[in-house]
């Protein structure tokens, strides 16, 4: 156990960790997969992982994180079922869709409460997986998406006692499919209806709700389809009645409402006779990224806790005021389940900054200042002049300034070094305003761009469009640390600059309580001391939808779990290699190597040396597509 600090940093860490991160000894980022003070020092993850030979970027998972947040889950619904005296179960489903990872799915498998559990699936290899696995008893298999005549008939020939399969019916045809299959089979799966509710989610999933969706059936359609059930002779299969209007809820508010009027149609379709007897309030339930807890889109305003309050009280009230027997309850929570869980440890490769190199050499420069044209003398002056009085006017004089250096080299007068001087002392300008503006105490527009350009940025291996995809499709926001010096001032504003050749890849916003931050707050690099950043709060939906834009692929995983006498490794993945990259693009290793040794062969260069390229390539195509940093580096890491 260690004594963790409360942190006073730029990071926001007790904000957005949900005690699942704390400051140990050291300066070093821990984990906390208890949420109390047993926890897991990253660095020394690190230092494990470099004596197995694996260097950073490292996707650590923490599978206690996941059964920790399963069994919060729970035991909110549990204390709101008992203050509001809800009788009724309540069971959690995992959406396979947020990560459908075996190590993820098997460690909530592991604390799936029996009858309290189930995987809800929307596609079919989802479906083969969900009917793969050991699931306490009495778990329930959801199969919402799109179906077609394969999916009906196995859900209708698997569904068992020991294996409850809830077919969903989420658009018309699917319901005269799902009477054809229960015909043709003699059976029927257990029956859920998704219906559409004219209340939508809010944040940046809104759209998957409403009036609009893309899912479900509106009014007139409910009533039909439970006519054509009850025609058909299997409305008795009907149990469930399911929305989901979209992840990532920002608002308590929107849940409030949604709850309410699912629960209306709940109770409205009861007294039409449908036996439904559980409503599956969906997914939805969001992440506090920023730790802002406001309704902003990369936060929420509600903790578990209310979000399960809402839900039981909101369906009983509605319920009671119906005189409709309570239903059990379902939540097909993803990303409140797995976000926490995972994240990337990557390193710094170098920091670039926008000062120009100094050309000539300082010693050098001012011999022929006398003959230098008089604009870079005018920039000159500029750059000792200005001060906290004039930055403002000198700023806008340095810029006509550079227009006409730039026109004096366009027209030729100009040579390259005299250019670079004059660049030189236009950054002085820059620079100098940028800090003067900052000592008024308000950073206006024009001084905010300079601000921008200003921000070192840290070449870090990893992909954005492989292990933090949603930063680049949807400026999510995810925090980023460093796993040490946290006890020592940051001295840099910085980007990440990602290791593809895209600019795209990057990330230059960053989470922050009061608004989104345009640099994070980094330590100066040091050569031969690796440093290092976690990303975090990756575990929901980023694992699946990374891709592999300029063949980088998944880096080295390890499940990493807190044990009383130090951290154990576990399930260790050395990641993609090259030549599985390749692959995916469609040629084969044997390929790789012929094409080589053909290359090769042409040089005319002896058989001894040949073979020895011949193995550097094979070697070559053996390894992972990161920067590799010395190991030696990462195994001494402070
Ligand atoms: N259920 C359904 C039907 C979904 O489509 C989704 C995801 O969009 C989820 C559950 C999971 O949502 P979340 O990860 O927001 O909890």
């Amino acid at each position: 156990m260690v004594r963790h600090r409360k942190i006073q940093s730029p990071y926001g860490i007790d904000e957005w960790g949900a005690g699942y991160f704390a400051m140990g000894s050291g300066g070093h980022l821990h984990v906390c997969p208890y949420c109390d003070r047993r926890s897991v020092d990253l660095v020394k993850v690190v230092r494990m992982a470099a004596r197995e030979g694996l260097t950073p970027p490292l996707l650590l998972r923490f599978p206690q994180i996941l059964q920790t947040q399963l069994r919060e889950l729970y035991r909110s619904f549990d204390r709101a079922r008992e203050e509001f005296g809800y009788r009724p179960s309540y069971r959690s489903l995992f959406p396979l869709k947020v990560n459908p990872l075996r190590p993820v799915v098997d460690a909530l498998i592991e604390a799936g409460r029996p009858g309290a559990f189930g995987l809800e699936v929307g596609s079919k290899a989802e479906l083969a997986i969900a009917l793969s696995r050991e699931l306490p008893e009495d778990s329930w298999i959801c199969i919402n998406g799109f179906k077609d005549g394969s999916m009906a008939r196995l859900a209708a020939q698997a569904t068992g006692k020991n294996t409850p399969i809830v077919l969903v019916i989420e658009r018309l045809r699917e319901v005269d499919l799902v009477i054809r299959e229960a015909r043709r089979q003699g059976r029927a799966p257990l029956l859920g209806l998704r219906c559409r509710l004219y209340q939508r989610g809010s944040g940046r999933w809104e759209a998957s709700g409403g009036e609009t969706a893309k899912f479900g059936l509106g009014s007139s359609e409910l009533l039909y389809a439970v006519d054509a059930l009850r025609e058909a002779g299997i409305l008795g299969q009907l149990r469930v009645l399911h929305y989901h209007i979209g992840s990532q809820i920002t608002s308590v508010r929107r849940i409030t409402d949604a709850v309410k009027e699912a629960a209306r149609i709940y109770a409205k379709l009861r007294q039409r006779g449908a036996p439904l007897s559980t409503l599956n309030v969906g997914g939805g339930l969001g992440i506090d990224y920023d730790g802002s807890n406001t309704p902003s889109d990369s936060s929420v305003n509600y903790s578990l806790q209310e979000f399960a309050n809402n839900v039981v009280y909101t369906v009983k009230e509605v319920c009671d005021e119906e005189e409709v027997p309570l239903p059990d309850l379902v939540s097909e929570s993803g990303r409140a389940l797995t976000a926490y869980h995972s994240l990337l440890v990557t390193n710094c490769e170098s920091r670039e900054s926008e000062a120009p190199v100094a050309y000539p050499p300082e010693e050098e420069s001012g011999k022929a200042d006398d003959d230098l044209p008089s604009q870079i003398k005018e920039m000159a002056s500029i750059a000792s002049e200005i001060s906290v009085k004039n930055f403002r006017e000198y700023y806008h004089d340095a810029i006509v300034t550079r227009g006409e250096i730039l026109n004096l080299f366009g027209l030729g007068y100009l040579s390259l070094e005299r250019k670079a001087r004059a660049e030189q002392e236009f950054y002085r300008v820059c620079k100098k305003a940028l800090d003067y503006a900052r000592q008024t105490g308000y950073v206006s527009d024009e001084f905010r761009v300079l601000e921008k350009t200003f921000r070192a940025k840290y070449v870090t291996n990893f992909s954005v469009f492989h292990s933090v995809p949603d930063a680049w499709a949807i400026e999510q926001l995810f925090p980023v640390v460093p796993i040490h010096r946290l006890d020592e001032p940051a001295s840099e504003q910085g980007i990440l600059v990602d290791l593809t050749c895209d600019s795209d890849g990057v990330i230059d916003s960053f989470v922050d309580v009061r608004d989104v931050k345009e640099g994070l707050e980094l330590h100066a690099t040091r050569p031969g001391h690796p440093y290092l950043l976690a990303i975090c709060l990756l575990g929901a939906y980023q694992d699946v939808m990374g891709d592999h834009h300029n063949l980088f692929g998944r880096p080295a995983e390890i499940s990493v779990t807190y044990h009383k006498k130090g951290p154990r490794l576990e399930s260790i993945s050395r990641g993609e290699s090259n030549e599985q990259l390749a692959g995916l693009a469609g040629y084969a290793p044997e390929e790789l190597k012929t094409g080589f040794a053909r290359l090769v062969g042409k040089s005319r260069r002896g058989a001894g040396v040949v073979q020895r390229v011949i193995r550097t390539f094979d070697d070559f195509c053996q390894r992972g597509p990161y920067l590799e940093g010395r190991r030696e580096e990462f195994k001494d890491i402070r």
